[in-house]
């Protein structure tokens, strides 16, 4: 079986996860942005069954939305995302692994809110909204090219993630 391991920037906080991840994708959302200080953030979702956390316990903030968002009380890194519409998996900062090239992005989500001056080169789908995170999104299934993104209206009224800044 194949082990993950990841941790903060000052080390005491370390996980390990059992299992390959489900997926990962690059997230545009406007909380990840500012909860993880990066112009986008790559999550790999995992089944929570297999993860276990390791040293100091993190730090929890709960979004509007309700998902819960862990990072190291003493360096702050940002770790973890526990959605609240899925209560099995978990979602974990590719970055913060440690070896981030073992998993690679499968796609881009919530491309409505990407920032102008950002993109990356790759042929991966681009989903405006929360894309394959949610039934709702598959069923939407819009893969949308990067230029007709930054014309799309931001901060969807039915989106959970991308909400004004002021709620964060
Ligand atoms: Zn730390
Ligand atoms: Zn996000």
């Amino acid at each position: 079986m194949e082990i993950y391991e990841g941790h903060c920037l000052c080390g005491e906080c370390r996980y390990f996860i059992r299992g390959k991840p489900i997926d990962a994708g690059y997230c545009h959302c406007n909380v990840c942005r500012r909860a993880c200080g990066g112009p986008v953030v790559v999550w790999a979702t995992f089944l929570r069954t297999g993860f276990e956390s390791l040293g100091e316990p993190l730090g929890e903030y709960v979004t509007s939305s309700g998902n819960v968002r862990k990072f190291c009380k003493k360096c702050g890194s940002s770790l973890l995302l526990l959605c609240v519409e899925e209560p099995t998996t978990i979602d974990v900062n590719v970055a913060s692994l440690v070896d981030p090239q073992s998993v690679s992005p499968d796609y881009h989500i919530w491309c409505q809110s990407q920032l102008s001056w950002f993109d990356t080169r790759d042929s991966l789908p681009r989903f405006g909204d929360r894309g394959p995170d949610s039934a709702r999104g598959r069923a939407m299934a819009c893969a949308i090219s990067a230029k007709d993104t930054n014309q799309t209206p931001k901060g969807k009224s039915d989106s959970s993630l991308s909400e004004p800044v002021g709620k964060l």
